[in-house]
C-alpha cells in the first residue's frame, strides 16, 4: 500500500508504521535512520540535538550533539564540519540544503527533539535525496515525539514528571562514563531538589487554584533560568528538580541561587511572596543514585530547617561537620 502525499511522492505506509510503532525517543530516532538508510542505501544519515552533551554557555551557541548516526564508512561529519554548516542562518532558520566540500550533497532538514531543543536532521549522499519523502517521514517523526514528550511530561507544569524522573536519572546514571566522553573535556554534573516554602499557606490563604498557578509560574522561571541543556523535573507537588549539566559544585551552587533570588524577587500576582529552599550534590555514577537523592534531600532538609530560602550542598555540609555522611551501600541501585 502507498501513500500519496500532495501528488508529489509515494512514501511507503510501512515506512510509517514504522515510525509510530515506537514506544519510546531512542527506538524512534534508530527506526528513522534505518527507514532512510534502506532507502537511500549509500546516504549517510545524522540526527543531531543541540546542547544536551556539548554546550558553550560563554557564547550561548548553537552546539550540537550527535545523537545518532547511519554511516557507511563511520566518516561522521565532524564537529568543526557541523558548526560551519549550522553557522549558516540559513541552514539554523529553515530546512535548507548545501555542499560540503566534497562531492556529495548535503541536506538540513529540522526536527522535533526529544527535550524540545533543536534538532537537526543531516544526510549525505551523491544524489539529492527526495525532500518530499524526508519530510513526510518527518511528519511522522515529529508526531511521534510530541505524543511521546506528552507521556514524559507533567501536565500543569510542562516539566518532565516522575515517571521520567526515574527513567531517565536511572539512564543517564548508568550511561555516565559514555556521557561524559561525548564532551571535549570530563565534566561534571551536579542534582538538586528544590522545595517551595511554606506552600501549604499559599493553597490556604488563595486557594488551590492560584496554589497551581503560582507552581506553573514557578515552573516557567525554572524554564528560563536554567540552560536548556539541564533537565528539570517535577519531582512532587511542589518539589521539584534539576540534573545541572556542565558544572563542578561552586558554579551550581551559583546557578542555584541565582535561581532562588530570581524566585524571591519575582512579582507572584497577589503581592505574594514566595521563596524556595534547595538542597544539591554532586552527580555520578561513582555514588549509587538513591545515595544522590538521599544526599540532596539532606542538604534540603538542612536547608528548611536553618531558615528556609537558602541554598546548601551536600559536600559542603559534610566538610563542615554540619550533617553525617551516609553509609553508601554498592549493590544498592534502587531509586526507593
Ligand atoms: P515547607 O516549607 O516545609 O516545604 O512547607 P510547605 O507548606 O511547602 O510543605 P508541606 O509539605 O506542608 O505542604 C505542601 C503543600 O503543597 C501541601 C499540598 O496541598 C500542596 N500541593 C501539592 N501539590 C499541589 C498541586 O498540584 N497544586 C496545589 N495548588 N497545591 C499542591
Ligand atoms: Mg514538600
Ligand atoms: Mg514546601
Amino acid at each position: 500500500m502507498e501513500l500519496k502525499l500532495n501528488n508529489k511522492i509515494d512514501c511507503p505506509v510501512k515506512d510509517l508504521l514504522s515510525l509510530i510503532r515506537q514506544e519510546d525517543i531512542e527506538h524512534l530516532r534508530k527506526a528513522l535512520l534505518d527507514v532512510l538508510e534502506k532507502s537511500y542505501p549509500a546516504g549517510e544519515f545524522y540526527l543531531y540535538e543541540q546542547g544536551y552533551s556539548i554546550y558553550d554557555a560563554h557564547e550561548k551557541k548553537f552546539s550540537p550533539t550527535l545523537i545518532a548516526c547511519r554511516s557507511k564508512n563511520k566518516n561522521c561529519i565532524n564537529k568543526n564540519q557541523l558548526m560551519k554548516l549550522s553557522s549558516d542562518d540559513s541552514a539554523m532558520s529553515f530546512d535548507g540544503f548545501k555542499y560540503l566540500p566534497t562531492e556529495n550533497f548535503v541536506q538540513v532538514f529540522t526536527v522535533e527533539s526529544e527535550r524540545s531543543n533543536r534538532g537537526l536532521l543531516i544526510t549525505i549522499c551523491e544524489d539529492v535525496i527526495d525532500e518530499h519523502y524526508v519530510y513526510t517521514l518527518l511528519s511522522a517523526y515529529n508526531h511521534q515525539v510530541h505524543l511521546l514528550r506528552n507521556k514524559e511530561t507533567d501536565s500543569l507544569t510542562g516539566l518532565l514528571n516522575r515517571q521520567s524522573f526515574d527513567s531517565q536519572l536511572v539512564k543517564l546514571h548508568e550511561n555516565f562514563d559514555l556521557e561524559n566522553r561525548a564532551g571535549d573535556e570530563p565534566c561534571k554534573f551536579a542534582f538538586a531538589l528544590l522545595d517551595i516554602d511554606f506552600f501549604k499557606q499559599v493553597n490556604d490563604k488563595f486557594g488551590h487554584v492560584y496554589g497551581d498557578e503560582v507552581l506553573l509560574l514557578f515552573s516557567n522561571l525554572m524554564k528560563k533560568t536554567f540552560r536548556d541543556s539541564d533537565m528539570l523535573f517535577r519531582y512532587g507537588g511542589e518539589e521539584f528538580a534539576v540534573l545541572l549539566h556542565h558544572v563542578d559544585l561552586e558554579l551550581a551552587e551559583t546557578i542555584l541561587n541565582r535561581f532562588r533570588e530570581n524566585t524571591e524577587q519575582f512579582n507572584y500576582p497577589m503581592e505574594n511572596k514566595v521563596t524556595t529552599s534547595i538542597g544539591f550534590c554532586e552527580f555520578n555514577n561513582k555514588i549509587p543514585l538513591s545515595s544522590i537523592i538521599e544526599r540532596a534531600d539532606k542538604a534540603l532538609y538542612y536547608a528548611k530547617e536553618h531558615g528556609r530560602n537558602k541554598t546548601f550542598s551536600f559536600e559542603s555540609l559534610i566538610s563542615q561537620n554540619k550533617i553525617q555522611d551516609t553509609k553508601i551501600n554498592d549493590g544498592d541501585i534502587e531509586l526507593f
